[in-house]
């Protein structure tokens, strides 16, 4: 706990009075009373306070923690000759007699620092009051920053560990992890955890791994240095050195590559790329479209970027959007990243009939799979659904569930 200094307190309460006991000052002190009272006494005997304010000087009255323990041994001294106590009984009566009249030795909880008596007059409390509550907000805000920063050294494996009461699949995954041995338990690095997990454990348990790690790169993405591997030769790439890069001719792909193998591809099938840095669920989704990418394609892309850090692994919404074809009547739930006009228009773009959005709404990819399981009844193809009565009304009460939706009567949608 850090110390508060004579100075700081005397900085924030101008009308703070510092008093110094003369050095002999104990030596000819009466033990007839508490060392406490007597110091009140001497304040006000000495004219250094009104001789009115001293009942109240044992309020007002802060000293720092030589003086505090000076004044301690004192009165345990005094104590043990004139009550003829000993240990227990002894520390009991000193506690006793400090807390009836013994000055106040800390602020904002941390002790303060020196050889110092300081007097508040009773109109500065509110300042002195504020100050330590300001004071002890600062310290928790020290700590918890040093506690922050020694966690931010933890690895995975030692938050996983730490998850292991927690009765999901990550709770599962963390039991495994704690009997494992050989677990890389000093590893940050993606590549080398899945590396040494595709090798030891089920395919589910690498699902559950996933799961994990982007549940850990979200919470402290101050952990992870974003990393790319290269899909021709294998390589880790300096992710400063990483492209995203597309064929010009024979699309449906994209690939991430370093520059050398960029040059290969170059040669039989010319390409184009974008550095992998900055890139972000937007661009991707631009690139999707542009390239051919499936929706499972953006999705399998999405994911292993937000596992190797190099999009936020959450906190990346954008919008979940229900249109609604004109002829077949079909529903679709969609999720966009980007401008949800730019979707819609590829969208258009890719479709025979007329499209109509019905609604959007502020969300998550993951807001989208859970709708899609919601409705998995009515599920028709893909991200299509039947007009079904659930659906519709769904539709139209999200407005009510949620100010941000953009809400387009579907009534009004009908076909023509
Ligand atoms: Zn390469």
């Amino acid at each position: 706990m850090p110390k508060c200094t004579a100075q700081e307190i005397i900085k924030e309460i101008s009308e703070v009075q510092s008093i110094s006991l003369p050095n002999d000052w104990f030596d000819n002190l009466s033990d007839k009373q508490s060392v406490f009272s007597s110091l009140y006494q001497w304040m006000t005997d000495s004219g250094r306070v009104p001789s009115d304010q001293l009942t109240t000087l044992h309020n007002r009255t802060y000293v720092g923690e030589k003086t505090y323990s000076k004044l301690l041994t004192f009165e345990r001294k005094r104590l043990a000759k004139t009550l003829k106590l000993r240990g227990e009984k002894l520390e009991e009566a000193v506690a006793w007699s400090d807390m009836n009249s013994g000055p106040k030795s800390e602020i904002g909880q941390s002790p303060i620092a020196g050889d110092v008596i300081l007097v508040i007059p009773e109109s500065s409390r509110k300042a002195l009051n504020d100050f330590s509550i300001r004071f002890r907000n600062e310290n928790w805000l020290a700590a918890v920053k040093k506690v922050k920063n020694h966690a931010a050294g933890a690895t995975y494996y030692q938050w996983l560990v730490s998850q292991v009461e927690r009765p999901d699949h990550i709770g599962d995954t963390a039991k495994d992890a704690a009997i494992d041995d050989t677990y890389p338990r000093e590893s940050n690095d993606y590549g080398e955890l899945i590396t040494y997990l595709t090798a030891n454990v089920s395919h589910a348990a690498l699902e559950c791994f996933k799961d994990g790690w982007l549940e850990y790169i979200q919470q402290y993405p101050e952990r992870i240095k974003p990393a790319a591997w290269c899909d021709e030769c294998g390589q880790k790439l300096n992710i400063e050195d990483a492209l995203i890069a597309w064929s010009k001719e024979d699309q449906n792909e994209v690939f991430i590559l370093d520059a050398d193998c960029r040059a290969k591809f170059d040669e039989f099938d010319p390409m184009e790329s974008r550095p992998l840095p900055g890139i972000t669920g937007a661009d991707l989704e631009e690139l999707a479209t542009k390239v051919g990418l499936s929706e499972l394609d953006i999705e399998k892309l999405e994911e292993k970027l937000k596992l190797w850090a190099v999009i936020p692994a959450s906190g990346n919404s954008g919008w979940v959007y229900f249109i609604k074809s004109e002829s077949s009547h079909e529903i679709k739930i969609g999720y966009t990243a980007g401008p949800i006009e730019k979707r819609i228009t590829s969208l258009q773009t890719a479709h025979s009939s007329n499209l109509r959005v019905l609604a959007t709404v502020p969300g998550t990819r993951e807001y989208e799979k859970e709708l899609h399981r919601k409705f998995a009844d009515h599920r028709l193809k893909g991200e299509w659904f039947a007009p079904h009565h659930d659906l519709v009304s769904f539709i139209a009460v999200l407005k009510d569930n949620d100010s941000r939706a953009t809400l387009v009567d579907p009534t009004n949608q009908t076909g023509h």
